[in-house]
């Protein structure tokens, strides 16, 4: 019965990315889902489809559902706020006396209950996320996604030194406190567990270590923050004497691709060191928003690509501004418009290049998803654009909504060909 719902033809204007070059574009075609997967798109229905439901979408535009892979869910309510400040100072003001609310299962439920409908409702149907230290809260995040039908990667935060007081954890509970959390988790097909120490100043070495080994033994993926603020690298410079460079503290202890690692902002980074995470195929997170907010620096994503690295997109709330993923594609591009107006071997990022990392690019860290070939997981949105906007061709359809599109414009959204109320 379930696997009957999930098949069914979309028939509209079709738009997706299978490679970083330029948009697959079908008009009035058909998008074929078999068992919650894409079968293919086509401008005739193939014989053995026949039977399925259609439904007809007419002119509206029919695009993968986004993926955002950096972003901080208790930080929902505190968006736009510190923004004056760098990120060593709004953390301490804003992010970490925001955080402790968490402690209290019923704030969590509330914020945590509003930040999983707007994801839902801006497009976004994969996520990786940070939450807080604190267990309960973060149980409470798995279950309002897994309810309401949204498929993420979800961090119980490691801090156990160089934190204020009330976010310190005793090192060994809280790797208990971790493994007891994954295990509850890990075997989801939706709502999975990451091993997620905040970044390399907030853990004690034992507590990285022990990460790695979780991380190694239940072979989970890795999420931290990586060269985003100079202040930062010169902290965990001094911090980790031994090993010479921030990158060097993840790879020491076991976090930095040992098993699949996304590691956000990496502004500051070295030729050599960009060189390797080609090499060790770790994900740089570019968080444009958060850039420009926390006055970090411009993420050199152009020379990145150029060296072989994937790189995937976040909004990176609440130092990103908006939930919203066209938002943080436009953004990526007029952040790499102002590096190449500084480093002009460096051209700028393209439409569909920034499209694809926020559809199939980030999708293959969920094991394929965001693109309509054959074989993905079926994370669909319908967008409607104003009457006078028909006109357009399909790629300039798409052009409108990523530029001046609204969450309001999704009329519909799937995951996994589960279509999401
Ligand atoms: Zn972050």
């Amino acid at each position: 019965m379930k696997t009957q719902e999930k098949s069914f033809i979309l028939k509209g204007d079709i738009l997706f990315t299978a490679t970083m070059e330029k948009f697959s574009v079908f008009p009035q075609s058909y998008l074929v889902v078999v068992a919650g997967k894409i079968a293919g798109v086509y401008e005739q229905i193939p014989a053995k489809y026949l039977s399925l439901p259609i439904e007809d979408k007419g002119k509206q535009l029919i695009i993968p559902g986004f993926v955002d892979l950096h972003t901080h869910a208790p930080q929902f309510q505190q968006i736009g706020l510190g923004m004056d400040d760098e990120l060593l100072d709004w953390l301490e003001k804003y992010t970490f006396p925001e955080e402790n609310k968490f402690k209290d299962p019923a704030y969590a439920a509330k914020i945590y209950g509003s930040f999983v409908d707007e994801i839902a409702d801006s497009g976004t149907t994969r996520s990786v996320l940070f939450a807080t230290i604190h267990s309960e809260a973060s149980q409470i995040l798995f279950d309002l996604l897994k309810t309401k039908g949204l498929s993420a990667y979800v961090g119980k935060v490691n801090m156990d030194v160089n934190c204020p007081d009330f976010l310190q954890e005793d090192t060994e509970q809280s790797l208990i406190d971790t493994e007891k959390l994954l295990n509850a988790w890990a075997g989801d097909a939706l709502v999975k567990p990451i091993i997620t120490p905040r970044f390399a100043p907030t853990s004690t070495r034992r507590q990285l270590e022990g990460l790695g080994q979780l991380a190694q033994k239940y072979q989970l993926p890795v999420q931290s923050h990586l060269s985003e603020n100079e202040g930062e690298i010169r902290w965990v410079e001094e911090l980790f004497p031994e090993d010479k460079a921030y990158y060097k503290v993840y790879d020491h202890y076991g976090l930095f691709g040992q098993t699949p690692t996304l590691m956000a902002h990496c502004i500051h980074l070295t030729d050599e060191e960009i060189a390797l995470l080609a090499e060790k195929k770790v994900i740089p997170v570019h968080c444009p928003d958060s850039n420009l907010n926390l006055t970090s620096g411009l993420m050199p994503a152009r020379k990145m690509l150029q060296a072989g690295v994937k790189v995937g997109l976040g909004s990176d709330v609440g130092a990103g501004n908006s939930l919203f993923m066209p938002q943080t594609m436009v953004r990526a591009i007029q952040v790499s418009k102002m590096y190449e107006m500084q480093h002009r071997e460096d051209k700028a990022l393209t439409l569909p290049e920034v499209f694809f990392m926020a559809t199939k690019g980030g999708g293959e860290f969920f094991g394929g998803t965001g693109t309509f070939e054959a074989g993905a997981a079926a994370d669909i949105l319908v967008i409607e654009l104003p009457q006078q906007k028909e006109v357009l061709t399909v790629e300039e359809k798409l052009q409108y909504f990523i530029y001046n599109g609204t969450k309001s414009s999704i009329k519909e959204k799937y995951v996994a060909g589960q279509k999401l109320r």
